[in-house]
């Protein structure tokens, strides 16, 4: 009962050039170890339902080009 006090509240955004990139796509899907990314074919869509499990470790924003991804702390 008591982790559910413990959430984050985490949102991502990709930029849309990003978003349409099935290449890029693949690989955040590859590297999210908590599926917060799932490739389409076309682009990537963002996992709401696993937003929470995000653990910032930084591995999407480092595997996109620059400023492409950017992980937002909802909380203080
Ligand atoms: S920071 Fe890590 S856990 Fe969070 S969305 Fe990016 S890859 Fe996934």
């Amino acid at each position: 009962m008591a982790e559910t006090l413990n959430r984050v509240f985490i949102d991502v955004e990709i930029d849309a050039a990003a978003a349409g990139d099935a290449e890029l796509a693949k690989k955040l899907e590859e590297v999210c170890p908590v599926d917060i990314f799932k490739a389409t074919g076309s682009g990537v869509e963002i996992v709401e339902e696993n937003l929470d499990e995000c653990v910032l470790c930084d591995l999407c924003v480092d595997a996109a080009p620059d400023g492409a991804v950017t992980i937002k702390k909802l909380y203080e």
